[in-house]
């Protein structure tokens, strides 16, 4: 036997897909032509509810009605409070033989404004945030920003606001030192670059000018609330209302000459969340049930009662469990989960935090990532060898590319998913999604070919 021969045998590393799979090329590309009209209408969990009930029920899904019932190939959703949702197709197999479980999250890194936000300082208004999530504050300045969210009225009325998308609307901004001035701030250590009360987003600066010569405490700021008054019809208490997010203000693109890969804010874990809605919809008349859930608060540890740190899902696979006459517990034991969340790809120019064979890259398919956590795999789910076996099994005889991949080299750093809080249900749960390039940053890049394979590991894992 040749030694080529026989490395072909016994080894195995994971190949690049456009070398092993060119036709996957085109396909890919038309796949992420959808994903980044997602992404764009997408940029807050709520817009994501909105825009991910609308496609479900144009598949023909009705909201979950526990006085119904349901039988093989009926498709079903929850939605929770506009935030999180939830979208089953009934299985073919009883429910109590498990589901095919699949949660991603559509809650991305982003400002949210303070209950008071508006102020104004030497002739300029600002809108002053709290960040949400883990962000790195200094690439947050010098960005276009949009704002988007739901003001909740003294009436009880709620007001959707979006401004910076449209064509022609203006958007937002924090500044930043020029570099000539910048010899201090220098001196700062790189999280500190721009600190958390730093982060004030311009608004305005033409100030209100009165019939009258009276004489006004912040005319700039005045101007502004005017402006979202007429736009509105809210007055400046309606912000304890109120839940605004300011997200970057542009579009999904094509980055690379090559068009390989997808730049735009969000994609962790819109990415997951496209593939899976897409995977799921496309679900017919599946053997085990499917269930994919979108969930919020992942990137605050899943809290709130939004997020998989309550008991939401349970709630909603018991309303299942119940309407089905099936045993709850019993279905939950049998139940397989994919933790769908994005992870860390090889980034050559910082290859000091990666241990390269374990590390995910692009191009070589979805990620299968047996743990998190940090340190000593501390608070991780770290998927069962036969939980691992079943995916692998299921990805391998339906042609996916996938790999494996670690957050990043030992004691280097780390992090959570949402697989710990499946996991406390019983269910067996691994994380698998997308290898992303500068992740939680306002632009992030993933590989179309990633992107398109995680779909098909999720399609394939429905069937
Ligand atoms: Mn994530
Ligand atoms: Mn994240």
């Amino acid at each position: 036997m040749s030694g080529k021969d026989l490395e072909k045998e016994l080894l195995w590393e994971a190949p690049h897909i456009a070398k092993e799979a060119p036709e996957q090329r085109a396909e890919a590309d038309a796949f992420c032509e959808g994903y980044k009209k997602f992404l764009d209408a997408s940029k807050t969990e709520r817009e994501c509810v909105k825009a991910s009930v609308a496609m479900l029920k144009e598949a023909g899904y009705t909201e979950f009605d526990r006085t119904k019932t349901y039988g093989s190939g009926d498709k079903i959703f929850w939605n929770n409070r506009g935030k999180a949702l939830a979208a089953a197709t009934i299985g073919t197999l009883p429910l109590e033989e498990g589901l095919r479980l699949n949660a991603a999250h559509i809650d991305s890194p982003r400002l949210d404004l303070k209950p008071n936000p508006l102020f104004e300082k030497n002739e300029i208004a600002y809108l002053k945030p709290h960040y949400y999530g883990g962000i790195r504050k200094y690439q947050w300045s010098a960005v276009p920003l949009a704002m988007h969210g739901v003001v909740v009225k003294a009436d009880g009325e709620a007001v959707t606001v979006s401004i910076g998308e449209e064509p022609g609307d203006p958007q937002f901004c924090i500044t930043d030192l020029l570099p000539h001035l910048s010899a201090e701030q220098n001196g700062r250590k790189l999280g500190e670059g721009i600190k958390g009360e730093e982060l004030n987003i311009v608004v305005g600066s033409i100030p209100f000018i009165g019939e009258e010569d009276e004489k006004i405490k912040a005319p700039v700021k005045l101007m502004a609330m005017k402006l979202l008054h007429e736009k509105y019809g809210i007055t400046e208490k309606d912000f304890t209302r109120a839940e605004i997010e300011m997200v970057p203000a542009y579009k999904a693109v094509d980055i690379g000459l090559d068009r390989s890969l997808v730049g735009a804010y969000g994609q962790d874990d819109r990415v997951c969340a496209y593939t899976a809605l897409m995977a799921e919809m496309e679900t017919k008349a599946p053997a085990h049930t499917t269930f994919t859930v979108l969930a919020d608060k992942e990137e605050v540890g899943s809290s709130g009662n939004t997020g998989l740190d309550s008991d939401f899902l349970l709630h909603m696979i018991e309303d299942l469990a119940e309407a089905m006459g099936a045993h709850c517990n019993t279905v939950l034991r049998h139940s397989i989960c994919l933790s769908s969340d994005v992870n860390a790809a090889y980034d050559p120019t910082f290859a000091f935090v990666y241990e390269e064979r374990n590390a995910c890259h692009i191009n070589k398919g979805c990620v299968l990532t047996k743990y998190t956590g940090a340190r000593g795999k501390s608070g991780t789910n770290d998927a069962s060898a036969e939980t691992m076996a079943e995916v692998i099994r299921i990805m391998d005889e339906n042609g996916v590319y996938w790999q494996t991949g670690e957050l990043g080299a030992v004691d280097v750093g780390g992090g959570g998913t949402i697989a710990k809080f499946a996991a406390s249900m019983e269910m067996d749960v691994v994380d698998l999604g997308v290898p992303i390039l500068s992740m939680h940053a306002p632009f992030e890049l993933a590989s179309k070919l990633d992107v398109y394979n995680t779909y098909r590991a999720f399609h394939a894992f429905y069937r």
